[in-house]
């Protein structure tokens, strides 16, 4: 390895590391958050090696970036699980829907819709969150927290689709408790809808970031997305 390597496989698992100990300080079991880690800007060589560290499951913004990188590290020494974390416009749910595992930022009938007619007949259906704007931004993207049901309702029905769960992006705000109190907005809406609408595999709150994930575990996150902290800071050059 070379120092670089070095240097993300530290980061990984200092990550790691923080996640554990967010569990123990919020009574939680170990194990039960996931780590997708946000590779972003990141080169397929840079996840290739964070890959070679154990790390499985990526997160990409840029439908065509991922796709490209997806394909660069198919039948590689191991097999990842992509997901899909940035906005997707109908135009590009054809290769969402073809090369992801995922998709985290459904947001209306007409995206799960074509997710759901594209996705080829051998693949394993896809795994979608709902983005809910749990902050009520008026700029983001994202349900309103009174629209969930309703779409889940219809999403649940689609059979190439698997509702897993919820995903919120909060705008970022500091200090802890502060912090939770958003996340516990999400958590409560999951259960909310969990309970009604009692779907076997509804089990994802995607939640958390490098700044908040600490709060977003306190608050019943089970998904944590982490980029900076695992890949370091990200220069866009668009
Ligand atoms: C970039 C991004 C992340 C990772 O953010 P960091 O602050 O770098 O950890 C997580 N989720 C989404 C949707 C993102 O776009």
């Amino acid at each position: 390895m070379n120092t670089s390597d070095h240097v993300l496989s530290d980061k990984l698992h200092a990550v790691q590391a923080r996640i554990e100990a967010a569990c123990v300080a919020s009574g939680r079991p170990a194990g039960s958050v996931q780590l997708l880690a946000v590779s972003k800007t990141f080169s397929a060589d840079d996840v290739r090696q964070v890959a070679a560290c154990g790390q499985r499951d990526f997160g990409e913004n840029y439908i065509q970036e991922g796709v490209d990188k997806i394909t660069a590290l198919k039948g590689g020494a191991h097999v990842l699980v992509w997901h899909c974390i940035g906005p997707i416009q109908s135009n590009k749910t054809k290769l969402v829907a073809e090369h992801f595992n995922w998709a985290h930022t459904v947001d209306r009938l007409k995206i799960a819709q074509r997710l759901n007619d594209q996705r080829p007949a051998h693949f394993a259906p896809l795994n979608v969150c709902l983005q809910v704007n749990i902050d009520g931004g008026d700029t983001k993207s994202g349900l309103a927290p009174g629209d969930v049901l309703a779409l889940a309702a219809e999403v649940a029905k689609l059979p190439r689709l698997v509702l897993r769960g919820l995903m919120t992006i909060p705008d970022p705000v500091e200090g802890f408790q502060p912090q939770v109190a958003v996340h516990a907005k999400a958590r409560a809406l999951f259960d909310e809808v969990k309970v009604v609408l009692d779907l076997p595999q509804f089990d994802t709150l995607s939640m958390g970031m490098t700044g908040d994930l600490e709060a977003a575990i306190h608050a019943g996150s089970t998904m944590v997305r982490v980029g900076t902290a695992i890949f370091g800071g990200r220069q866009y050059t668009v």
